[in-house]
């Protein structure tokens, strides 16, 4: 069997590892959350500020589109004024005169009657002149009955000479307050486009107004984004760069409170398809969804107040997805490092923990091996069975004592003692008997000896005794005192009391080998024995 104590291999014991393990699961689950949330919060923060700067640059342009519009459209506005103060149209219209009544032919008739007036040929070649200088598709005059007199512009089969206009608003606000104008489908023409009207006026008298007009796709050709519009105050789309928008209507619109039959005159149309204009959801954030288009969008109206327009515009708002990927890959990158940290602190704290208690294990060991170490010193040193000093001890001790005795010429003497019959003990008592006999004469010896002396058990029931600094005489003494004390002590070993006696023989150093000395002391113990046991015998000094 071995002495040495095991050392454990497994120092953290298994579910200590594991609460690190669940431990550091915890910790990178508490911390993945976290990632997530500011993650979450960055992505928030970073669209939404995007989205307010979309947000600003689309109104920025649809503010910007609208002072185009409004711009080119305060041009067309002022050519009618212009033309109604012109004294040819003036006196044309005044050869009808303010209270006319409108034509009682059919029109066919009025316009080829009209046409052939050599009066007023003149003037429609000088419209059309107008025309061509003024990029503008259609001018023509009508009278106070809002029959049209004069046109330029229309094809030969849509011409508007002839056709009546009393009931378009147009004409009925020049002649109310002396301008007008409308979004509507031409009604000769059927082009949609924007009119413009002003009163030609004699002595304050309504004589009747000059008309032009600029159709849609020319108008369109402002808007040069698909996704960008212009409605009129009904939410009619009449002006956009995307054909298929147009004459549609936003959410919403108010065309349908028209009445039928006022729809019917200005569009044309009594049905109307509605733009698809969805709110979209990004995240938080409330967007819109364009018909045709992937992204979501931002947009903005401007609200031309002179020309009861709405300029709308719509922009993709692109990086929206791309915060969205950058924030995936950024939590990843996150939940794998804190990942790796976490672990790494972990591991490093089990390393530590495992060294600490590595430590203390061989502290332990250490000290258990000291212990071990002094034991077997002492079990080197000394007999089991009495306590007293071992035979190898005894020569070490009285080499030095002689040694000693040489150097300051000291006396030093040794007795050799041995129990008388001890075999009969043995064999009357038993050998526990007998080991009990050897400890109470060990003890009793033990007591009769002083400090610096020194008794050993030599072998069996044979002992020595070394007493330094002592005479022949003086261990004589002594071994006189030991013989006395263990005839009168003693033994319960066996039940009934038992007395042993000890034969005893004395030597003084004189010079000698210590082997010398011991032959000489057991020679007298021999004496002893002989003369009858239980007596002193001191040996003779050496010749
Ligand atoms: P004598 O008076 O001549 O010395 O007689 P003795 O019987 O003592 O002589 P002997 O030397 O022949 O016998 C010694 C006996 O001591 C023999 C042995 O059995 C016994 N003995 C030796 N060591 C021990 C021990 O440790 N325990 C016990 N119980 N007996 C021992
Ligand atoms: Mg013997
Ligand atoms: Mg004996």
């Amino acid at each position: 069997m071995s002495i040495l104590p095991e050392i454990s291999t497994t120092l953290v014991a298994p579910r200590g590892r594991r609460r690190f393990v669940w431990l550091s699961l915890l910790l990178v689950i508490l911390w993945a959350v976290a990632a997530h949330l500011a993650v979450e919060a960055l992505t928030r923060e970073r669209s939404s500020r995007l989205v307010e700067k979309e947000q600003d640059t689309v109104a920025a342009i649809a503010a910007n589109i609208g002072s185009k519009v409004g711009f080119s459209l305060a041009y067309l506005r002022s050519i009618p004024k212009v033309l109604a103060r012109h004294p040819e149209i003036e006196s044309a219209l005044a050869a009808y005169g303010p209270d006319v009544q409108p034509s009682a032919f059919p029109t066919p008739v009025f316009r080829q009657a009209l046409e052939s007036d050599s009066r007023l040929s003149g003037l429609v070649s000088r419209l059309e002149a107008v025309l061509a200088d003024l990029d503008i598709d259609q001018i023509w005059v009508v009278n106070a009955a809002g029959d049209c007199v004069v046109s330029a512009g229309f094809s030969p089969e849509s011409s508007a000479t002839g056709v009546n206009y009393a009931d378009r608003d147009y004409f009925r606000l020049a002649r109310r307050e002396g301008e007008g104008r409308q979004f509507a489908v031409g009604r000769t023409s059927n082009m949609p486009g924007i009119f413009y009207s002003a009163a030609v006026l004699r002595n304050g008298a309504f004589l009747g107004a000059v008309v032009v007009k600029i159709d849609g796709t020319r108008l369109s050709r402002m808007m040069t984004e698909r996704t960008s519009f212009v409605t009129d105050e009904y939410g009619v789309i009449i002006i956009s760069g995307d054909e298929t928008l147009r004459m549609k209507t936003v959410p919403q619109a108010t065309v349908m409170r028209l009445a039928p039959a006022e729809r019917l005159s200005r569009y044309l149309s009594d049905q109307f398809e509605t733009v698809d204009i969805r709110p979209e959801k990004v995240g938080e954030l409330m967007l819109q969804h364009f018909p045709g288009q992937e992204l979501p969008m931002v947009s903005a109206v401007y609200d031309h107040q002179t020309d009861i327009l709405k300029i709308w515009v719509f922009r993709g708002v692109a990086e929206l997805s791309s915060f969205r990927h950058e924030g995936i890959w950024l939590f990843a990158v996150l939940l794998i490092g804190g990942g790796l940290l976490i672990a790494s602190a972990m591991a490093a704290v089990v390393h530590f923990l495992q060294g600490r208690a590595q430590r203390a294990e061989i502290a332990r060991v250490n000290a258990e091996l000291v212990n071990l170490n002094e034991e077997l010193r002492i079990q080197a040193r000394f007999d089991a069975l009495t306590g007293l000093a071992n035979r190898r001890h005894f020569l070490e001790r009285l080499d030095g004592e002689l040694h000693r005795s040489a150097r300051f010429g000291l006396p030093c003497s040794l007795a050799i003692l041995d129990i008388d019959h001890f075999k009969s003990v043995n064999d009357q008592f038993g050998h526990a008997a007998g080991d009990a006999v050897l400890r109470t004469f060990a003890q009793t010896v033990g007591q009769c000896v002083r400090n610096s002396d020194l008794a050993a058990r030599f072998g069996g029931e044979e002992f020595a005794v070394l007493m330094p600094q002592t005479s022949v005489d003086g261990a004589t003494e002594l071994a006189e005192r030991i013989r006395v004390a263990v005839q009168n002590t003693p033994v319960f070993g066996g039940g009934d009391a038992l007395r042993v006696s000890v034969s005893i023989g004395v030597a003084q150093w004189s010079g000698e080998t210590p082997e010398q000395l011991i032959a000489r002391a057991d020679d007298a113990m021999y004496a002893a024995k002989s003369a009858g046991r239980n007596q002193v015998c001191a040996s003779p000094p050496r010749a």
